[in-house]
């Protein structure tokens, strides 16, 4: 068998161009703002922030870097974001990650107002993910990969699904979104015995180790879907934390990296930071109320 590649890079186009066509037939004389806080120099960082306003700009949506010092103390950054809270023209709050260790990520993060937590990394989004309310703003990266697993059109309830890792950013909420969504699911991280064990008995890996080419292809059961949400760098080439070219003749479904898991968390990103600005505008065709939609 050789798997279905998902395109991930296809599927977070058409999102985009959903929500640019939803933008440019908005009557509001504001546009979508999301305000975007880069704390320090961090290389990746930086990059991922011109990437996110990139796209940000080509659909409609305003995207304000505001650049801070890596010396910034804790407080000075929260009055910063209090003044994007009370800010009406800012509808979207996300502070790249990661920041320097002098600042309680977690001291920050919760100081977000919840309506403008586009990432969904605060507690309290996080805390309504558990619920399962529907309210809960969901972090991008878990986000896009439930739309990956749509797109195969495989009925998730019942199905296995093994996590690899357990951040907060990734391996806790997919593992919840994934519960929400009636699979069985096992989540694995460094300290787990057995690890290749576990993902045999798995219908769905999600990959989250940020370690290069660790899911070998005998790790997995024929016919599994595989979400590879890893990106490492090896030889000066990107490359996920499974094996591709040997699990993709093992699996039913692969996404690859680049091109997989990576531009649908910027997809999300924009789905969220649009849906937030119809939450605060109170506006009738806010996309999330339509069960079809595919923009968030
Ligand atoms: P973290 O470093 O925060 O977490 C890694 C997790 O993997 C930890 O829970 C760790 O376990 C676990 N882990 C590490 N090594 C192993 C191993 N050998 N076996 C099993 N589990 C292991 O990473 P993130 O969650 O932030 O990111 C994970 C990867 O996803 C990275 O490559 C990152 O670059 C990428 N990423 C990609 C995104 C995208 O849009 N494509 C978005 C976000 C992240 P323990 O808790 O025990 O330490």
């Amino acid at each position: 068998m050789t798997a279905h590649i998902i395109d991930g890079k296809s599927i977070a186009k058409q999102i985009r161009d959903n929500l640019k066509s939803k933008i440019g037939i908005n009557n509001s004389a504001i546009s979508p703002t999301l305000a975007v806080i880069l704390v320090g120099d961090n290389e990746a960082s930086q990059i991922y922030v011109r990437n996110k306003k990139k796209a940000a700009d080509e659909i409609g949506i305003n995207c304000q870097i505001l650049e801070l010092s890596s010396s910034i103390g804790e407080n000075a950054l929260l009055e910063v974001i209090e003044q994007l809270n009370t800010d009406e023209n800012i509808h979207g709050i996300i502070v790249q990650l990661p920041l320097p260790k002098h600042i309680d990520a977690l001291k920050i993060l919760s100081k977000i107002n919840p309506l403008k937590d586009v990432d969904g990394f605060s507690p309290y989004n996080a805390g309504l993910l558990s619920y399962n309310d529907q309210k809960a703003f969901i972090s991008a990266t878990p986000k896009g990969i439930l739309e990956l697993l749509k797109s195969t059109g495989t009925e998730l309830t019942g199905k296995h699904a093994v996590i690899i890792g357990r951040s907060n950013i990734v391996g806790k909420p997919v593992s919840m979104l994934l519960l929400n969504n009636d699979c069985t699911v096992t989540i694995t991280h460094s300290k787990t015995k057995e690890i290749a064990s576990i993902l045999r008995t798995a219908d769905i890996v999600i990959a989250a180790c940020g370690q290069a080419k660790l899911v070998k292809s005998d790790w997995i059961k024929e016919g599994a879907i595989i979400i590879d949400v890893g990106i490492n760098r090896e030889d000066g080439k990107l490359c996920g934390d499974v094996d591709f070219e040997n699990v993709k003749e093992k699996a039913a479904y692969i996404t690859p990296v680049p091109g997989g898991v990576g531009p649908m968390t910027i997809a999300m990103l924009l789905s969220n930071t649009y849906e937030a600005f119809c939450l605060q505008k109170n506006q009738k065709q806010c996309c999330c109320k339509d069960k079809k939609c595919h923009s968030h």
